[in-house]
Formats: C-alpha cells, sequence, structure tokens
C-alpha cells in the first residue's frame, strides 16, 4: 500500500513538500546527495525518491527497489532520465504549476536591467534624492524594442504574452518552429540574436543546450543588446559573457541563474551592468507549495498503481508512465 512506500528525500528540499509527502509516506531524509551515507540495511525499503536539482546516478543504482523519483521543479537537467529509464525508473517533473510565476519574475528582471530599478532604489534609499538629485535618466527603454526568445515552451510563451502586453515584437528560436504563434522563428541562435534588442533563455538546461549562448551568439546580439537568462547557467558560456559585459561587445545581463550555483564569480559581481538574482524566479511560498503538491501527487498516483500526471519525455517514452 502507499503508506508501506518509504521515499527518501534528499535535502535541501521545500518545507511544505516534506510536510506533505510525510503526511502520506514514510519520509526518510538525507541531508547530502550522498547515497553511503545510507546503510545498506535501509536502502531496500526505498521505493521512491524526491529532490531538487541534482540527483547522482550512483543514488538510483545503489536502491535495488527504487521505482520512481519526484523531482522538485521542471528543469531536470540534474536527473539522469535516460539512466533511469534503463533501470525501469520513472521520473516526474513539475511542469505547469510555475509557468506564470516564472513568467512575471522574468519581467521584473528585464524591468530592472533595462530600467536601471535596482540602482534607482539604491539611491533613493541612501539619500541621494534630496542630497544630490534625481536619479540619472537611463540609457535604454523597452519602447520599441524587439525581444528573442530561446525556449518558447511553456515559460517562454508566457513570457511573450506579457511582452505581448508591453506592446514589444517577439521573436524566437527553437529547435522546431511552432505553427501556433505569430512570432518570427530563427532556425539558429545566433541569427535570433541579430535579429533581437534583448535575447531571453527560457530554454531547459543539458548537454543539448550546453553553452550555446557563446562569444558569437554575445557578439551577434551586439554593443546595445541585452541578455536575460532565467532558463540554466550552463546554457551560457559564463566567461564568455563577463568578457562581453566587460568590453562592451553587449551592453547589459539580468541573471537568475549562473554555471555554479550557487557561486557566482567574483568578475560577474563586479560588474555594474549585470542585475543578478539568486535563482529566485519560481521563488514564491503559493507556487513553491503548488510543486510540492505534484510531487507528492505524482508519487500518489505510482502508488496507487495510477496514471502519472507528470512523466518527464524519457520516461513516458520508455513506458514508464504507471507501475508494472
Ligand atoms: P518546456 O519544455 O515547455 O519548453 C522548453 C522550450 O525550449 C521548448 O520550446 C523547446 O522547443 C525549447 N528547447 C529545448 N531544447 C532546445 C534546444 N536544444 N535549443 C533550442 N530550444 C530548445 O519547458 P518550460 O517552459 O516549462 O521550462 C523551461 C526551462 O526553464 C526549464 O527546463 C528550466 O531549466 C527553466 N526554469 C527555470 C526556473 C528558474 O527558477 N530560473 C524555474 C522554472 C524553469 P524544441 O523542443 O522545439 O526545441
Amino acid at each position: 500500500s502507499p503508506n508501506d512506500a518509504t521515499v527518501l528525500v534528499f535535502g535541501p528540499y521545500n518545507g511544505d513538500g516534506v510536510a506533505e509527502l510525510e503526511r502520506r509516506f514514510t519520509v526518510r531524509k538525507l541531508e547530502k546527495r550522498d547515497i553511503d551515507l545510507l546503510p545498506e540495511g535501509e536502502r531496500g525499503a526505498i521505493r521512491a525518491v524526491a529532490v531538487a536539482g541534482h540527483l547522482p546516478n550512483a543514488v538510483i543504482d545503489a536502491l535495488p527497489n527504487l521505482e520512481i523519483v519526484g523531482h522538485f521543479g521542471v528543469g531536470y537537467d540534474g536527473v539522469d532520465a535516460a539512466h533511469a529509464a534503463t533501470r525501469g525508473v520513472a521520473v516526474t517533473n513539475t511542469p505547469d504549476v510555475l509557468t506564470e510565476e516564472v513568467a512575471d519574475t522574468t519581467l521584473g528582471l528585464i524591468l530592472m536591467t533595462v530600467r536601471e530599478l535596482g540602482q534607482a532604489e539604491a539611491h533613493a534609499r541612501a539619500g541621494r534624492w534630496s542630497a544630490e538629485g534625481p536619479f540619472p535618466l537611463t540609457r535604454f527603454s523597452l519602447r520599441g524594442k524587439t525581444v528573442g526568445i530561446m525556449g518558447l515552451g511553456r515559460i517562454g510563451l508566457a513570457i511573450a504574452k506579457r511582452l505581448e502586453a508591453f506592446g514589444l515584437t517577439i521573436a524566437y528560436h527553437n529547435r522546431s518552429r511552432r505553427t501556433d504563434v505569430p512570432y518570427a522563428y530563427h532556425d539558429t541562435l545566433e541569427g535570433l540574436a541579430r535579429a533581437v534588442d534583448i535575447l531571453v533563455v527560457a530554454a531547459p538546461g543539458g548537454a543539448a543546450t550546453d553553452r550555446a549562448v557563446n562569444a558569437s551568439v554575445l557578439r551577434a546580439l551586439g554593443p546595445e543588446g541585452i541578455f536575460i537568462n532565467i532558463g540554466r547557467g550552463s546554457t551560457v558560456d559564463e566567461p564568455a559573457l563577463i568578457a562581453a559585459l566587460r568590453d562592451g561587445t553587449i551592453a547589459r545581463a539580468g541573471l537568475d541563474v549562473f554555471a555554479d550555483e550557487p557561486h557566482i564569480p567574483d568578475a560577474l559581481m563586479a560588474l555594474p551592468n549585470a542585475v543578478l538574482l539568486p535563482h529566485v524566479a519560481s521563488a514564491s511560498r503559493d507556487t513553491r507549495r503548488a510543486m510540492g503538491l505534484l510531487v507528492a501527487d505524482n508519487l500518489s498516483a505510482w502508488f496507487a498503481g495510477e496514471t502519472l500526471p507528470t512523466p518527464v519525455p524519457e520516461s513516458a517514452d520508455a513506458g514508464l508512465t504507471r507501475a508494472k
């Protein structure tokens, strides 16, 4: 029965999410992603893993009765779902429930980067408005701009809808053209970068997008260009981005994600033309609670013999959509 299932939860994991799993299952917590910390005698009882971010393959390989991994987050580049499938282990993620929140945050990051709102607030708080005068006029405006989105999926489309309401022109690059949108399609990222003022990455991480935003893409974006990343840090060649921001190859960047989180390179920290957020795009209490519920609902469906609400494509393709 579901209540007999022990779920191994790797920390750090959302508090509401752990509480929800504890209401439904027996929970075993490990604060480090090191399976050697779990005594051999306890491994056989584990039938599910819940995790946010990276899950080493060694964990999947060391748990003989593992059936399912519930990933907290839509971007599951930290979980090798193809490897899990070879072991008959299903993987689920948390699409849709975070889409609007992430798109909201992206618009905030774009406005901060283009209109220098963080710097303007610092000016007000430092008493400089009354002491020295108004905050300087900003070099950039959103008016009349074209925005290119790499990754026009669930989140990319929610960003595009908001930008449309702002009156901006939208273009995009995916591996395949969408037939349901009026936006200009570019079959290369470099072509998209050349055509737009602001380039927004909302694509997944992983091998297929690894350092796709490289020095030539940044050159194509150009000296008036603004780069925004809310996808994954791995999608950008970070040293090339730092160099481009330093030497004026591009004008600005707004980043929610980094190559080696939670570490942000000192060189990036030192740049006045970069806005840096600590991976907060979905980080509201409500949205994180909804994500935790969806992880728990996937595990509940599995142990009830029902179809998984949100299996990842690698699992669905392997027929791992319900318990055998
Ligand atoms: P979707 O799967 O709905 O959309 C992904 C889009 O990216 C698709 O349009 C896909 O189109 C495109 N894409 C995939 N691979 C490539 C590629 N190699 N080159 C170009 N385009 C590609 O995912 P979501 O919109 O739900 O989420 C997108 C990503 O956002 C997540 O994977 C995650 O990494 C990130 N994210 C970040 C958050 C944050 O806190 N900063 C929060 C939530 C998500 P096609 O298949 O045609 O290429």
